[in-house]
């Protein structure tokens, strides 16, 4: 969310940003969606508490953390998530969430209104019903996300709309993208990667789009061909996870980042500080490119 030139002044080691899966519960069971297969009553019952994750947030404050990215799961289909979302603008952190939107009633958006994100970033699927609901797999699910971007748009609350590129929903990206250029100030990102589940399921991989359908789909958009061509062209700039970037999951192992969870540590029962600067940097990741190398480097988004 900041600019990495403007972070020069920290320390190579800083924990300043943060995205946290404060659940893997969901009201949809998106085709793509890797941590659904988490989102079951003995998995969530294991999730931390409202007052662990008050506590590692108190934690991460005092530690100096600046930007906190709320997700899940749905982050909203925790019945504590404005308890967590307050507390965590009151500790000063530049909050991001990310939802599926289909939660948002207007007095949740009053009180996104009365204490601001730094943004909020939903998913659009399509922009018909029936290919939006065949990838959520949730009845009314387009009509209460689309309902849901109105209440914000109309409280100017900073959004971003965002799509994962599917073999269900890929002749209506450039559709679902005019759309959000017509809203005027929101954001549009589209998604290429597919992530294999949580606990190893490859099910999201039947949905991925060939190479040859992602360069048709960006060739007919210039924005789109812009960016594949900046992926495909540049040195990628050096990981920062595990130095400046982190990742919590929802039972407290703190991680490199939500794409390598191969080692944690865990935030129950030791320290913030311990775990960051002592554990993380003993995690290892076989995608880190040396500054040396050009190989393109993985990004990690969540659906
Ligand atoms: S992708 Fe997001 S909205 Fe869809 S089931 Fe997974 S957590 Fe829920
Ligand atoms: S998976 Fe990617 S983002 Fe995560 S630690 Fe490895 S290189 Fe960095």
């Amino acid at each position: 969310m900041i600019a990495q030139d403007k972070l020069t002044h920290l320390p190579e080691r800083f924990p300043y940003s943060c995205q946290w899966e404060i659940t893997c519960r969901c009201n949809l069971h998106c085709v793509m969606c890797y941590t659904d297969c988490f989102n079951r009553p003995d998995a969530i019952r294991q999730e931390l508490t409202t007052a662990e994750i008050l506590r590692i947030m108190d934690d991460l404050a005092e530690a100096g953390t600046l930007e906190l990215c709320l997700t899940g799961g749905e982050p909203l289909a925790r019945p504590d998530f404005f308890r967590l979302y307050e507390h965590a603008i009151h500790c000063g952190f530049l909050v991001t969430v990310f939802s599926n939107g289909t939660l948002i009633t207007e007095a949740q958006a009053d009180r996104f209104a009365a204490l601001k994100p730094h943004h909020i970033e939903i998913s659009l699927h399509g922009m018909t019903r029936e290919t939006f609901e065949r990838i959520a797999l949730g009845q009314g699910s387009f009509d209460r996300c689309l309902q849901a971007i109105g209440f914000l748009l109309d409280r100017q609350i900073p959004l971003v709309l965002k799509s994962t590129a599917l073999t269900l929903n890929q002749q209506e990206i450039l559709t679902i993208k005019r759309y959000v250029e017509s809203l005027g100030t929101v954001r549009y990102k589209l998604g290429e990667e597919i992530r294999p589940e949580l606990d190893g399921g490859t099910g999201p991989f039947q949905y991925a789009l060939s190479e040859q359908d992602l360069a048709d789909l960006n060739r007919q958009d210039s924005d789109l061909q812009r960016d594949a061509c900046r992926r495909d062209s540049t040195e990628p700039p050096p990981c920062r996870s595990g130095m400046q970037r982190f990742h919590i999951d929802a039972y407290g192992q703190l991680q490199l980042c939500s794409g390598n969870r191969r080692q944690s540590y865990d935030l129950r029962t030791g320290s913030f500080h311990t775990g960051f600067f002592e554990a993380l940097p003993t995690f290892a990741c076989d995608w880190k490119t040396p500054p040396e190398s050009s190989l393109i480097q993985l990004t990690t988004h969540h659906a």
